[in-house]
């Protein structure tokens, strides 16, 4: 294509709310047959609720909201902000405050609220600190689960507390665009830290047949790679921190607008409403700014 073209079809591309970074991009653009999708924030809105918090026996519901929330205010993750925003509210009160608070990506978070270790997170989190669940959270955890919620654990002092449950919802969007996907001979692929269980049932909403759950973050640029050495040509749509490196990886990054900084810094496109519709528009662009043009 000549130089102009490609102009064009750049310019096009922002009318249309895709923003590519230069406009060699179109080239990787048209070869790519793959699309992976994180789930959070990408094909889903991102924005969760608090909609459930069953304790433990023996454990005040009160108790678990307050001790749980408290915690998850000091997170800047999703499960977290819906946590502690459900909290605060139900409870009406200010949550305590927050000593020794560490994160542990991709597996959720501990720290000292009003004397007691806390710790609020997956399965895998309590078992690298030995507590054991007992059988009425785990079957709790699992109902949510089957339902396409994500549901995690709270526990302190060594023992399970209870379990949350936040619900996040499917774009409205996001079964159309992964349609399309098809129509243009793409292959869509879900990927997520979230567990199996959850994946599957929000895959199945959109219409996607290919799942990758419970990737830590720092492997989900692994996982493009992988997909690569198959010899595909990788488009990746993501929008948080922990999706950057494998935005960066693919051949092609496609940043959400409504996402992360970091996400759209290692991307070459942004898509600026945040609609994976504009995804399918960006490749059906590049292929018609390419294929008229020789
Ligand atoms: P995704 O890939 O869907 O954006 P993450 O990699 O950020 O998800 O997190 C994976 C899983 O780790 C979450 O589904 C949750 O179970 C757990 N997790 C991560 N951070 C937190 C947190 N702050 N509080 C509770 N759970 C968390
Ligand atoms: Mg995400």
């Amino acid at each position: 294509a000549t130089p102009t073209a490609l102009l064009v079809g750049t310019g096009r591309g922002a009318q249309l709310g895709i923003l590519i970074k230069g406009p060699e991009i179109l080239e990787s653009t048209r070869r790519v047959d793959t699309i992976v999708l994180d789930k959070t924030g990408t094909v889903t809105t991102g924005k969760m609720t608090l909609i459930d918090a069953i304790p433990a026996q023996g454990t005040e519901r009160s108790d678990l909201l307050r001790l749980a929330g408290a915690l998850e205010d000091a997170s800047e993750h999703p499960i977290a902000q819906a946590i502690a925003k459900g909290a605060s509210e139900e409870l009406d009160i200010d949550l305590p405050d927050v000593e020794d608070f560490r994160n542990t990506e991709g597996k959720g978070v501990s720290g000292v609220v009003d004397g007691h270790a806390v710790l609020v997170g997956r399965r895998s989190l309590l078992e690298e600190w030995s507590i054991e669940l007992d059988p009425a959270i785990a079957a709790a955890q699992a109902e949510a689960e089957g339902h396409g919620r994500t549901a995690v654990l709270v526990a302190w002092d060594g023992r399970i507390r209870g379990v949350l449950v936040v619900a996040d919802r499917v774009k409205p969007t996001s079964a159309e665009a992964i349609g399309q996907f098809r129509e243009l001979g793409l292959t869509p692929i879900l990927l997520t830290g979230d567990n199996d269980t959850v994946a599957r049932q929000i895959a199945a909403e959109v219409g996607i047949e290919q799942v990758i759950a419970e990737v830590l973050p720092g492997d989900k640029a692994d996982v493009i790679s992988k997909l690569q050495g198959e010899g595909r040509v990788v488009a990746m749509a993501g929008d948080g921190v922990n999706d950057a490196a494998a935005l960066a990886q693919a051949d092609l990054g496609l940043a959400m607008g409504t996402g992360t900084d970091a996400a759209i810094e290692a991307s070459d496109i942004t898509l600026v409403r945040g609609d994976l519709r504009s995804a399918a528009d960006a490749i059906r662009l590049s292929r018609r700014t390419l294929g008229t043009i020789k």
